[in-house]
């Protein structure tokens, strides 16, 4: 009896716990200091057709609100030769670092994001689906090297064809790292040292972060949530923050100081 009342109360305090949106943030864990780098898809106005891609999805308003909060707390939004600066020298060098990173190269990046770029000043990290440029969608080799050659913006690979890593032979998988990287070399006229996994997959897996590391790149994204230490060490894959559409500033900053604003 006693145990069946007690049952029931956690049930109900579960549901009261999922049903409320606030307690199911991630305000309650302890605030970490480190490099955050921040994980971005689309900067657009256009609806999104479902809430899955909405998640995806911030606004052009809304990504400004953000850079505004980064200025106003303090935090230093940094490009890749300065993070891998930091590595190499193992100096702090910048207070509260972010980076800004931005997956799949589509063309709203070229139309939405980099004119805020430009407008605020800061650098950005986008990565490449090397098969995909130019198809519709997707930011032209042109565009690509415009914004390259702003200064602001640096590119990395994101694979050939957005597979999941995990799921193809070894030969694939190699094909789909080193391939991208040459393509990407030669068409920016410059050495490609960072990497991310399509969906997140084989960061953390034996049989594809090692060829990753072979092929030359020297920073590995993941989409694991998280804050990386600082000064950071190139021998995990970086953990990164997901700013979604639709969130407010509240979940930016548990975003940059837990790592996650969601549980
Ligand atoms: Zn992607």
């Amino acid at each position: 009896m006693i145990l069946g009342c007690l049952g029931g109360i956690v049930l109900g305090l579960i549901y009261f716990v999922w049903r409320c949106p606030n307690l199911r943030k991630a305000w309650f864990f302890p605030p970490r200091k480190g490099f955050v780098a921040l994980m971005y898809h689309h900067i657009t106005e256009k609806p999104a057709e479902s809430p899955d891609v909405a998640d995806f999805s911030v606004t052009p308003d809304a990504f400004k609100e953000q850079l505004n909060f980064l200025r106003e707390h303090g935090y230093t939004p940094i490009s890749v030769k300065q993070l891998l600066h930091t590595i190499q020298t193992g100096h702090k060098h910048f207070q509260k670092p972010v980076m800004l990173t931005f997956d799949d190269a589509t063309d709203d990046h070229y139309t939405c994001l980099f004119p805020l770029l430009k407008t605020y000043n800061v650098p950005a990290l986008i990565f490449i689906i090397t098969d995909f440029v130019g198809k519709p969608g997707y930011m032209t080799w042109d565009q690509i090297r415009e914004m390259q050659q702003s200064g602001l913006v640096e590119f990395g690979s994101h694979t050939c064809s957005h597979r999941r890593l995990r799921s193809l032979t070894q030969p694939e998988i190699v094909q789909e790292i080193t391939q991208s990287k040459k393509v990407l070399e030669a068409q920016l006229g410059c050495s490609v040292c960072s990497f991310c996994y399509p969906f997140g997959a084989g960061a953390f897996d034996k049989r594809v972060r090692p060829h990753v590391l072979k092929a030359g790149y020297t920073l590995d994204f993941s989409t694991k949530r998280g804050i990386n230490p600082w000064p950071l060490r190139a021998n995990k894959p970086i953990l990164r923050a997901f700013p979604r559409g639709g969130e407010t500033l509240w979940d930016f900053h548990l975003e940059l100081t837990r790592g996650r604003s969601r549980l």
